[in-house]
């Protein structure tokens, strides 16, 4: 095992991804999670005889797991048992049509040219672009972008054409579909990113895309089991996890970072320290501000944050076997539940919602003949004011009220055995997220690529991020890529070889 020393701060997924490569290529790794789980917003969480997830429900991209493990000396599948999804969800418009959408293209095109003629042949343009754009752009979201000078490669020379970031999801979709409808089906994803189909880059159209070429996963017994799988790979490498030990403070001297202070007042030393908390709660509560040039928290007090999730878990006496896994119900007026979400900062009276179903595909997560219920719905973060102590009760019955109205939940009340629910306000407070933006900063252009934290962390020598909160962005797959970015850079400065893959070099 090297002499070196890297101390991580979280173990959630991002901090985990780095982990378990260092860990593989013998670096003394140790983990201080704060909660007596791994998998921060990707932990489980039980009710009863019920298991939900925490937070992420969608896995996309399963070949980024893949690789990391692959990088780890390990395989997924002696890990995780993952399905393939179908239909993928469904959607539930305002006039109450539906759409299954399944990566089946042929049946895709059926149900598209069944809702508005003609559209088939539009959707086939798209895939057939997108898979284009997908080639040229992903391999630039693998490098860092520590410089200035990670624009100027071939690479994303190459890509320019296809980023599409001068105008907006929702601009970009109608370059195939006029109908708003089918607009939204293809533009939704971006509050995947916590962001409004109106604002977000059309670069993003890449999710729907993902989604519709690579389909959308579940590895049995829920997403948590990811962070649970590489917590494992970590330990058989030889890393350590501390659970229930929250880091106090990043010890910083002459601009280096020696190591961290621990709550109970120990210190950790370390030659390299990964901040996998929340970025802005990082900033904000870990590092010493005397310590900060550049990313000062008056300056994240101005950058554009995502949105909030208020969300209900719901252990049922039954399964409502009709309902596929994921299910999204748009708002009757979606754009104005955006805007209300996004710009006015107001909770709206109508507003959207996701419901995932997750026992029709993993009936272990609750007991025989009983389901869990897991609602999202997005809200402004808590740049908005909210009282939130004051809204709980109100916005609850509301949403219930929607679920069995809206959502095809005929009854829903009468089979509720469990049940709990989080505000943003508890995103903040009991999960150290900045202002309960639950994915992190918006991924407008202004805070992309190069405009986004660092992996290699500016002001601090020694510090390197993962997580949502730097490049790539909020969402599993780009955050396991963010793990190991930062890897990769923390080897380079320990002068080992860089791990397999494109990632690290600014070429
Ligand atoms: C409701 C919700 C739904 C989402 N759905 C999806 C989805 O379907 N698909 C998808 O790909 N992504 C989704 N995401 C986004 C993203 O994948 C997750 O938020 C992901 O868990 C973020 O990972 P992270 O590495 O940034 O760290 P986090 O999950 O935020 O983990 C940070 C960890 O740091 C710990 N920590 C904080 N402070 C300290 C301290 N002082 N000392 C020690 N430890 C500390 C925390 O306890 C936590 O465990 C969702 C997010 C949310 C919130």
């Amino acid at each position: 095992m090297s002499e070196k020393r890297v101390v991580v701060i979280g173990a959630g997924p991002g901090a985990l991804t780095a982990s378990m490569l260092l860990a593989s290529r013998g670096l003394r790794v140790d983990v201080f999670e704060a909660k007596p789980v791994v998998g921060g917003r990707n932990a489980p969480l039980r009710l009863g005889d019920f298991t939900f997830e925490l937070g992420p429900t969608f896995l996309m991209m399963r070949f980024y797991l893949e690789e990391v493990f692959g990088l780890s000396g390990r395989r997924v599948e002696d890990y995780l048992d993952i399905r393939s999804l179908d239909p993928l969800y469904r959607l539930v418009f305002a006039d109450g049509r539906e759409l299954r959408v399944t990566s089946d293209h042929d049946a895709m095109k059926r149900q598209l040219e069944a809702l508005v003629p003609g559209t088939g042949p539009a959707y086939q343009r798209w895939l057939d672009y997108e898979r284009i754009k997908f080639d040229h752009v992903t391999p630039c979201l693998k490098v860092p972008y520590s410089s200035l000078r990670a624009f100027a490669t071939r690479r994303f020379v190459r890509a320019l054409p296809y980023l599409d970031a001068h105008k907006s999801l929702f601009t970009h979709l109608g370059n195939y579909f006029e109908n708003e409808q089918l607009r939204i089906c293809f533009t939704f994803q971006a509050k995947y990113l916590g962001m409004s189909p109106w604002s977000c880059p059309g670069t993003f159209s890449l999710v729907p895309y993902i989604e519709h070429a690579a389909g959308i996963h579940h590895p049995m017994g829920g997403l948590h089991r990811i962070s649970q799988a590489m917590a494992k790979v970590i330990e058989e490498h030889g890393g350590r996890i501390h659970l229930s030990s929250p880091v106090r403070r990043l010890l910083v001297e002459n601009g280096r970072t020696t190591g961290v202070e621990l709550e109970d007042g120990s210190r950790e030393k370390a030659d390299a320290v990964v901040l996998g908390s929340d970025f802005g709660y990082g900033l904000t509560h870990l590092i010493p501000e005397s310590a900060l040039r550049r990313w000062t928290p008056r300056r994240l007090g101005r950058k554009k944050l995502s949105c909030s999730t208020f969300m209900l878990y719901l252990g049922l006496d039954k399964l409502y076997a009709d309902l596929p896994h994921h299910n999204i119900v748009f708002a009757e007026d979606y754009k104005r539940n955006v805007e209300e979400i996004a710009d006015k900062l107001v909770l709206s009276d109508d507003p959207s919602f996701y419901m995932q179903n997750a026992s029709v595909t993993d009936p272990g997560l609750a007991p025989p003949g009983m389901s869990t219920l897991y609602v999202l719905v997005p809200v402004p973060n808590n740049r908005s004011g909210i009282d939130w102590d004051a809204q709980k009760a109100p916005f609850t019955k509301k949403v219930l009220g929607l679920l069995e109205s809206r959502g095809g939940l005929a009854g829903l009340r009468s089979h509720i055995v469990e049940s709990k629910v989080l505000t943003p306000l508890d995103w903040e407070r009991d999960m150290h997220v900045y202002r309960g933006a639950t994915f992190n900063l918006a991924h407008n252009i202004g805070q992309m690529l190069y405009f986004r934290p660092h992996n290699r962390f500016d002001d601090i020598d020694g510090l390197y991020l993962v997580g949502g909160g730097t490049h790539p962005g909020s969402g599993l797959p780009t955050i396991f890529e963010s793990g190991r970015i930062s890897a990769n850079l923390i080897l380079e400065r320990f002068g080992m070889e860089r791990l397999e893959g494109e990632s690290g070099a600014e070429r």
